[in-house]
């Protein structure tokens, strides 16, 4: 079935986009704040080559502790990772293995990983005695922690500056452990890099409109529900938004590199950025997707003819 393209409401709220000023501003925000963030206590900035005390492993006494009612956000890179270890497609994924959520700063839908138990407080599905048994594909998260990461970017900057802090909550025993190393190295062990690359577009957006909710919203407006509904598909849903651009009228309103579409068709984390790259273009009227040159022409003459510019 085709997708509508694109839903009156977004398209309204796109054209608005041009009109907004730039309510970028110093904003930071926390893409993951440890497991149970509830519990956490004297988080400390922590400088890539700062060091700390921590080891995990089989045998220690509080071995899982962190997996029970752990608040995991999943995201993009994720989702696409647990989909393909699990043999699912994402849409599957999220249908087993995640429920609904907000997400605070920015009031955008994102989804989290499902625990046991009717209030969620229960033990993670993918704990077991030996461990993690999807480890090599566990979700950032838990590969951060026990270090938590905020993104920091300041108005006048151009770059995001993201740092980390370390969580320390009473459960963990493998703060007491005597093995030190630096956060860069930590992040290394953990294979973070390729997460961070893959969510990139989807932090800014997230820091975006974290920053216009508090503000009240851009234009006084929270996001429409058509505009989560676009965000939450690109975010989560890979498949249908490769439907979204290939089978609605998308290609004749954005001019896509032959190149980039050979590529969105097979490679998921490509067709990820070019999503983010449309939503940016759309929500913050950002040069991140160029419109068909014909479709820009016309949207101009009609702008100019709405504010009686010549
Ligand atoms: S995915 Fe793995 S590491 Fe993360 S909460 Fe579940 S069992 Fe623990
Ligand atoms: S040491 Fe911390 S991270 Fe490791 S199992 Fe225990 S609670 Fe979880």
């Amino acid at each position: 079935m085709n997708a509508q393209f694109p839903p009156d409401e977004f398209e309204e709220e796109a054209a608005e986009a041009v009109a907004r000023p730039d309510l970028d501003r110093e904003i930071e925000l926390c893409v993951s704040g440890g497991m149970r963030t509830q519990d956490a206590v004297a988080p400390v900035r922590l400088e890539p080559t700062d060091r700390f005390r921590f080891a995990c492993h089989r045998g220690i006494s509080c071995w899982n502790a962190c997996c029970h009612g752990a608040d995991v956000t999943l995201t993009p890179c994720d989702i696409l990772r647990l989909s393909r270890r699990l043999a699912l497609r994402p849409a599957q994924f999220l249908e087993r293995h995640a429920v609904p959520a907000v997400h605070a700063a920015s009031g955008m839908p994102v989804a989290k990983l499902k625990m046991a138990g009717d209030d969620g407080k229960g033990l993670c599905f993918f704990a077991g005695d030996e461990g993690c048994a999807v480890y090599a594909d566990r979700p950032l998260t838990c590969r951060y922690y026990p270090l938590g990461l905020v993104s920091h970017k300041l108005k006048e900057s151009p770059r995001r500056e993201d740092f980390h802090f370390l969580v320390t909550e009473p459960h963990c025993r493998g703060h007491a452990e005597s093995r030190s190393q630096t956060v860069e190295d930590f992040r290394a062990e953990q294979g973070v890099a390729e997460y961070e690359a893959v969510n990139r577009g989807w932090v800014d957006i997230l820091m975006k409109l974290a920053s216009w909710a508090s503000l009240g919203g851009p234009m006084g407006k929270a996001p429409s529900p058509q505009t989560r509904q676009m965000f939450f598909m690109v975010s989560t849903d890979v498949d249908r938004f490769r439907r979204f651009v290939f089978e609605t009228r998308f290609l004749d309103v954005y001019d896509v590199p032959a190149e980039t579409l050979e590529r969105i068709r097979v490679d998921d984390a490509a067709l990820l950025q070019l999503g983010f790259d449309w939503l940016k273009s759309v929500l913050f009227n950002e040069r991140t997707l160029a419109m068909q040159p014909a479709v820009l022409q016309a949207a101009v003459a009609k702008a100019r003819s709405e504010t009686g510019g010549s």
